[in-house]
């Protein structure tokens, strides 16, 4: 095992120590504590130096995968480099130091940017009004389906207890269906992976409240009948939700309210810069058509009189998080679209759907593509196409990693058996996506003349393959419990 493979209890030496501290002047002065409160043994924390602790902590970053570090295929999650201007400006000490009870008067510049970014968001997505409280894209499909249950009791309408989820919706969708006390109606897809119209009319009735939709969909295909499915749930009384985790692909060409969609959500987190992953804050905005702008959770930021200040709207759901949501994560998204610029927010939407195609039919005589249409920012194939190798999606996955790649999201969706997702975001550049392509043909190759190599992978990673279950079933989260099961 090399030095920096060690676990830091590992690394340990009784006695070394990585501080000195002055002679302690109170040590003679007692306290009176409820013995319930106090230890009964030893504190067991590694001895170390302030070296040792140094070097330990900086192998361990370095063992890290990042966007900054590789490509990051990472279909339906939107994994791209953001530019450091966003967090340079983020960091400003006027951002980073106001504090969350200022005065509005106080406040000015930065309910500024409040506004403006609600104006840009509704330009691109052709939605009315945005709330920026919700902390995360979950968080703002809870957010607009409490909106859309609002609406519907406050018309008394108070059948609608489902919401329509097509089997292909990113996983969070029905959970936030559910949280939110509806029951979920799921549509199946077509074989050409789009939502099937005609089972969607056969489930539609009183009861339904909205449907929940992303378009492109998870698939990255385009709904061609968009138009027809808003409007057969407007005229069954539902509203239209968009999920619009991942924008890339429509920025600049197309709005989501032209699509017939009510209610939508973004995580700024993915398409608007800021690094998402590792659990960082996040941002999931939501956006309204005019008639849902009362239901808002509170405050809003108006401008009155030329002054920015904080409202409450009329028939608002009420607070949805503590003061108002991720303000840097904003800023930074609203660097993001002003360096960008309205006259390059296009080339987000041209690059990414340009380079997920490029990979697709460059990779599709290797790997079977199950639905074979132009795709939009990402794309889904079914394994690899020689299946008598044996092979699996999986195996492919872990030989990427010896080629220091990150793995794409595999075994979703779940409408195929070998679900390989890739999406590889306006960012790359075609040298990096030409090596990419060239090393899954090399694995492709590798599968038919040396299987086992693949099925063995990976080789030159800390750690090997993982027993998945186990890890699951049987998590080794403290020292203390390594080789307990094994
Ligand atoms: C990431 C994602 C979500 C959830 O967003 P979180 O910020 O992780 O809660 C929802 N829908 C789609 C399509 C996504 O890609």
């Amino acid at each position: 095992m090399k030095y920096y493979d060690k676990l830091i209890f590992e690394l340990s030496n009784e006695g070394s120590i990585g501080y000195s501290l002055p002679k302690d002047d109170f040590s003679d002065i007692s306290v009176d504590l409820d013995s319930s409160l106090l230890r009964n043994d030893t504190l067991d924390l590694p001895q170390v130096s302030e070296l040792t602790v140094l070097r330990h902590y900086t192998n361990l970053s370095h063992k890290n995968f990042g966007v900054e570090t590789g490509f990051y295929p990472l279909g339906s999650c939107t994994m791209k480099y953001n530019p450091k201007i966003n967090e340079y400006v983020a960091s400003f000490r006027g951002f980073r130091r106001i504090h969350p009870l200022s005065d509005e008067s106080l406040v000015q510049g930065s309910l500024q940017i409040y506004y403006e970014m609600e104006q840009m968001l509704s330009e691109l997505t052709g939605l009315d009004a945005f709330t920026f409280s919700p902390f995360a894209g979950a968080h703002g499909e809870l957010v607009g389906l409490m909106i859309m249950k609002q609406y519907h009791l406050l018309r008394n309408d108070t059948k609608r207890t489902k919401v329509i989820v097509p089997t292909s919706a990113h996983g969070t969708n029905p959970a936030s269906a559910a949280v939110c006390g509806f029951d979920i109606i799921e549509v199946p897809s077509l074989d050409n992976g789009r939502v099937d119209v005609k089972a969607l009319k056969e489930v539609l009735s009183d009861e339904v409240a909205g449907m929940m939709l992303t378009n492109p969909n998870t698939l990255g295909l385009f709904e061609n009948e968009i138009e027809e499915i808003s409007k057969l749930i407007h005229d069954a009384g539902g509203l239209m939700y968009y999920d619009g985790a991942n924008l890339n692909a429509l920025l600049g060409y197309a709005k989501i309210g032209n699509m017939g969609f009510d209610i939508m959500h973004i995580n700024l987190h993915k398409t608007f810069s800021t690094p998402h992953g590792g659990g960082g804050p996040g941002s999931g905005p939501v956006g309204v058509k005019a008639f849902l702008k009362d239901y808002l959770p509170a405050p809003i930021v108006d401008k009155v009189n030329d002054k920015y200040v904080f409202k409450t709207p009329s028939h608002s759901i009420g607070r949805i998080s503590g003061f108002y949501g991720n303000f840097l994560v904003v800023v930074k998204a609203y660097t993001y679209l002003l360096s960008l610029g309205k006259e390059n927010i296009k080339n987000v939407a041209y690059y990414s759907v340009l380079n997920a195609n490029y990979i697709k039919e460059s990779l599709k005589d290797e790997y079977e593509l199950p639905i074979d249409d132009v795709c939009m920012h990402e794309f889904v194939f079914d394994g690899l196409k020689d299946k008598s190798t044996g092979v699996k999606t999986l195996d492919v996955a872990k030989r990427l990693l010896d080629y220091g790649y990150h793995a794409p999201t595999i075994y979703f969706p779940l409408l195929f058996e070998q679900s390989i997702m890739i999406e590889p975001t306006e960012v790359e550049n075609k040298e990096t996506i030409d090596d990419f392509i060239k090393v899954m043909k090399q694995i492709a190759k590798e599968a038919i003349e040396d299987p086992e190599l693949v099925k063995g992978a990976p080789h030159h990673t800390p750690i090997r393959r993982i027993d998945e279950v186990k890890a699951a079933k049987k998590p080794v989260l403290k020292f203390k419990d390594i080789g307990k099961y094994d």
